[in-house]
């Protein structure tokens, strides 16, 4: 066996890169509306620099890569993870008994079981440790520890009260009045402090929760939390850093006021109505629907215990209606760029998503799309990523078959290289 292929064991491993052919039974490029038979990509150093007809000739410094039995596409992105935990019950206390080192260690593991997926690029939009999730996405790119590409939020931004106000339901001596340095704002000028903060800090795209959401310990997962006046310095803001705005959105009203504000993604979209369809498709915003995590805490939600008695209910309310808006949408013409909420949900499950998408009504190819050159276009690297041609970065994933018969497949990518170097084979 003359690949590479990096040991799961190594704590820091080589990242070179080298020359690959790769024969590919199928091939879903990320940018044709069908899978393609029997082509030959040709990957030098980290850069896919041809892709051709029919299986070529490994020139003498290429090493043949034979997925001739499988469906070779882009590495898969998804665009609403949480890499800094997952979530249970002990989510709410136990930040009163790690420190930070433990939190950054454990999520390496989720990092890794995210690449194993197949996903070679996520969005992580809200850490649970200051500062984790751009010092995990630096260590993942010097080869420190083994993840997917990271464009992280940091810490999403909130109101007092709001779905991500750290302090919700906690004891106020303990935790204190949190502000705009920890993600907490209240008017305009916190507006702009919060996201020059966030430039400081490193972040790569904004998240705001701008309606109540299922698992914060407060009563409503819908209502309105940003008045139009913090949306639009927020909005003034992020175009002088040139960031992507994500927001995480239940209700209807809270929902509109983004869209109109000009934010680049709505979230989960449950209580999305026609209006705001109609809004989405008028400003070209895309729609993020986490169908995986909506079917996640309905299930959980009927198990005694599971989650807090205040987030119990929201859960069961809100979790089985994301796959009914998400059909509606698709239907409408709405944008759909992939996201799971991974991290609501153990790691590594990213890829049922898919199923869920096309139970709902999308066609395969289309589903694929949303994880690859759709999802590119929304974070603004699709000069780099999301499809396989000449050119773009070498992340590339297969499964065993073809995912166009059986979405089923797209939960047991088979083959991962990020960046042209093997990770899974
Ligand atoms: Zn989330």
């Amino acid at each position: 066996m003359r690949l590479v292929i990096i040991s799961l064991l190594l704590f820091s491993c080589s990242l070179n890169a080298e020359q690959y052919l790769i024969h590919a039974g199928h091939l879903i490029d990320g940018v044709s509306s069908k899978a393609l038979a029997k082509r030959s990509i040709r990957i030098h150093n980290n850069q896919i620099v041809s892709v051709e007809k029919g299986y070529s000739s490994a020139k003498s410094n290429e090493q043949l890569i034979d997925l001739k039995d499988k469906t070779v596409m882009p590495g898969l992105m998804d665009m609403h993870t949480h890499l800094s935990g997952v979530f249970t019950k002990n989510s709410y206390h136990e930040g009163f008994y790690m420190d930070p080192p433990d939190y950054a260690f454990r999520s390496t593991m989720y990092a890794k079981d995210t690449l194993m997926a197949g996903f070679t690029t996520v969005r992580d939009l809200g850490e649970f440790s200051p500062g984790l999730t751009t010092s995990l996405r630096d260590s993942i790119n010097k080869g420190w520890v083994l993840g997917p590409r990271v464009y992280t939020a940091g810490k999403s931004i909130a109101t007092t009260g709001g779905h991500a106000d750290p302090t919700n339901g906690m004891n106020h001596e303990l935790t204190g009045d949190p502000g705009p340095k920890e993600g907490v704002i209240n008017g305009p000028e916190d507006a702009y402090k919060a996201i020059r903060q966030h430039y400081k800090d490193g972040t790569d795209v904004i998240k705001l929760t701008v309606t109540g959401g299922v698992l914060s310990l407060a009563k409503s997962g819908d209502n309105p939390q940003f008045t139009d006046a913090e949306l639009s310095a927020i909005m003034s803001a992020a175009r002088d850093y040139n960031f992507v705005v994500a927001v995480h959105a239940h209700g209807a009203e809270g929902m509109k006021r983004a869209i109109r504000a000009g934010v680049d993604s709505v979230e989960h979209g449950t209580y999305m109505d026609d209006e705001a369809m109609a809004l989405m498709i008028k400003h070209d915003t895309w729609y993020v629907p986490t169908i995986t995590a909506g079917k996640w805490v309905a299930e959980k939600s009927a198990i005694e215990g599971y989650y807090p008695d205040v987030v119990r209910p929201k859960a069961a309310a809100v979790g089985p209606q994301i796959q009914g808006t998400f059909e509606k949408a698709i239907q409408r013409g709405v944008k759909i760029a992939f996201g799971t909420d991974a991290g609501v949900f153990p790691h590594g499950l990213n890829g049922r998503e898919f199923g869920y998408m096309v139970d709902a009504g999308m066609s395969p190819i289309d589903a694929i799309k949303t994880a690859t050159i759709n999802a590119a276009q929304l974070l603004r690297i699709d000069d780099t990523l999301g499809s396989i041609e000449k050119n773009k970065l070498a992340d590339i994933v297969a499964v065993n078959g073809n995912p166009l018969e059986d979405i089923k497949l797209m939960e047991n990518i088979s083959f991962v290289m990020k960046d042209g170097v093997i990770y899974k084979q």
